[in-house]
């Protein structure tokens, strides 16, 4: 199993602050969206067992590396916002 524990990381911190990233939208399309350029923002970190990805979980989680992930989680969120790209944004914009 390969895995990116940023990803992992990245996706649980979305949904624990969606909320505060004041989403226009938060259609499937949308938060794959935020996902995308956040992940792209960060260098990736493979692990290939599941209790590696716990330990790794832990450590990103520790207070100072998750403000730095959240910093770039609510960039992605505020270009999304910026340029939606989804359907229900581009037909509301005519
Ligand atoms: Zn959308």
């Amino acid at each position: 199993m390969l895995v990116n524990a940023k990803e992992a990381v990245m996706e649980e911190l979305f949904h624990q602050y969606i909320d505060q990233l004041h989403m226009k939208c938060i259609c499937e399309r949308c938060k794959e969206d935020v996902l995308a350029l956040a992940l792209n923002s960060v260098k990736p970190q493979y692990v290939t067992d599941e209790s590696k990805l716990a330990y790794i979980k832990a450590e990103l989680i520790d207070k100072q590396k998750n403000t730095t992930m959240l910093v770039t989680l609510a960039e992605a969120a505020r270009k999304v916002n910026d340029h939606p790209l989804c359907e229900n944004m581009l037909k509301g914009r005519k």
